[in-house]
């Protein structure tokens, strides 16, 4: 059976006061309550790591950051290296994030490398992919969501495959308040599994999480979660709230 995650990506949001009011509530809720078979992840700004790996200890919170180097260590100013993330406690990394490649030319190759990177120091990537809104229109979405992963993640063996977790988020749902239809998330969640099997067998294929993002809140996560093939979900506005957060958690 594969797991239910269910991923918040703050962005660059939140002073202290509110990140520590934030995550304390957060891990309340699940120190609190049995969650069968559903990882909770929040991604915090890196500043606040140490922050949340505390407050989420002895419970089931992980802490997962939005980015990190390709580069091992050494003089790249202002760089978090996957070492250091592995040693704060950081269990997850977000990869490959649209806005990352937009605003951080982010190519194919370097997320390639930040995978490795990720895998190396035991920090499982959560692998963003998804298609502008005109390469939807233009009917190139799953032929550009295939090149993404062909170009980012079918490197891997099958052993380091398993240890990473697939979000399709399409560009033109992310904060825009236009949510993918659960038959358009379905549609592509299903492809991308089919691409899984076809590269490492079904057993891998089976057991790989696939989270949608884009616009999920607590109105519509229940109805995307519903469908097979989605796993969760890789939330960003609306896991600013810690109650609309939970009801999304409670959704899955
Ligand atoms: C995201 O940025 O990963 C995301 C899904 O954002 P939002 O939920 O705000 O659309």
């Amino acid at each position: 059976m594969r797991t239910n995650i269910v991923a918040g990506n703050w962005k660059m949001n939140k002073i202290f006061e509110e990140a520590d009011d934030l995550i304390a509530n957060i891990a309340d809720f699940v120190r609190n309550n049995e969650l069968e078979n559903t990882a909770v992840i929040i991604c915090p700004p890196s500043l606040y790591i140490e922050l949340a790996t505390d407050l989420a200890q002895e419970t089931e919170l992980y802490v997962g950051a939005q980015n990190l180097s390709n580069y091992e260590s050494g003089a790249y100013t202002g760089e978090i290296s996957a070492a250091m993330l592995e040693s704060m406690g950081v269990d997850y990394c977000i990869i490959g994030h649209s806005e990352r490649r937009k605003y951080f030319k982010e190519s194919h190759e370097v997320l390639a490398e930040k995978v490795n990177i990720a895998l190396k120091y035991n920090v499982t990537p959560i692998f963003c992919c998804g298609e502008l809104l005109p390469e939807r229109e233009a009917a190139q979405h799953f032929d550009i969501v295939k090149t993404q992963l062909e170009q980012s993640v079918f490197h891997l063996k099958e052993g380091d495959f398993k240890n990473l977790v697939i979000a399709y988020e399409p560009v033109w749902a992310i904060g825009t308040g236009v949510t993918a239809s659960p038959d358009q998330a379905q549609e592509m969640h299903k492809y991308i599994r089919g691409l899984i099997n076809d590269k490492y067998g079904k057993e891998t294929a089976e057991s790989s999480s696939i989270l949608y993002g884009g616009s999920c809140n607590a109105n519509n996560a229940k109805e995307l979660f519903a469908n097979p093939d989605v796993d969760g979900g890789l939330i960003g506005g609306a896991s600013l709230k810690a109650d609309e957060f939970i009801k999304i958690i409670q959704s899955i």
